[in-house]
């Protein structure tokens, strides 16, 4: 009897780390509804967000001007704080599908951002990278929907620029996945109102999609 549990025990861990595998083998921006030049840029974009989370972490320590410069902080308990987050959201990312439609396929609100819109996932608006209750960042975010609309502006912008204040396909996406994954807002856009969000406001910068594009956006190689 022990015998049978063991072996049915081992068959469920290795169904487990094939599923897991398959899942990490997929691109995990799952693309709906775009043209396959579009999702060659789509996969690169993704790649290039987790290179430039991973290299974020790698590279960010107490005194960090690119830290004090986005996010206002560059103290140890911030720092510390922000490795743990950019981690998660590597991990997210790597795991859990964000779905990408293209504007073909629904009805562009209005009154949403020009270029694209991330949808509320399942379970609202929340810190995916954050423990909630007994529940772990990486619980939380399998049982989410991630979902971000492409409107059709987003077909006239370049897909990386040496630019820093210069709108490209890589700055958007990374600002929609921040709304998802951490939960920021829309409180301004732009270099220059972000720099100086970052010296006036440290909290709201910490919780604005642009600054958190931005600060990515340093860290690509
Ligand atoms: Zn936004």
């Amino acid at each position: 009897m022990f015998f049978i549990n063991t072996i049915h025990y081992q068959r469920i861990q290795v169904y487990n780390i094939i599923n897991t595998l398959e899942k990490v083998n997929k691109m995990t921006f799952y693309i709906v509804g775009l043209t396959p030049h579009d999702q060659f840029e789509i996969q690169i974009i993704q790649k290039e967000i987790i290179n430039a989370l991973d290299n974020a972490v790698t590279n960010i320590k107490a005194g960090d001007h690119n830290c004090k410069k986005w996010f206002g902080d560059d103290s140890k308990l911030w720092i510390n704080q922000l490795k743990r987050k950019l981690n998660r959201m590597v991990s997210i990312i790597l795991i859990q599908p964000i779905e990408i439609h293209g504007p073909l396929l629904y009805q562009q609100n209005q009154q949403s951002n020009l270029y694209a819109q991330a949808v509320q996932p399942s379970d609202g608006w929340q810190d995916y990278t954050s423990p909630t209750g007994n529940r772990s960042p990486l619980e939380n975010s399998l049982k989410q929907l991630y979902r971000i609309n492409l409107h059709q502006e987003w077909h006239t912008m370049p897909l990386f620029s040496d630019v820093p204040n210069l709108d490209n396909k890589f700055l958007i996406i990374a600002h929609e996945v921040s709304h998802l994954l951490v939960s920021t807002e829309d409180i301004c856009y732009g270099t220059a109102g972000c720099c100086a969000l970052a010296i006036l406001d440290s909290i709201s910068a910490k919780s604005n999609a642009d600054n958190w594009a931005y600060f990515i956006q340093y860290y690509i190689k």
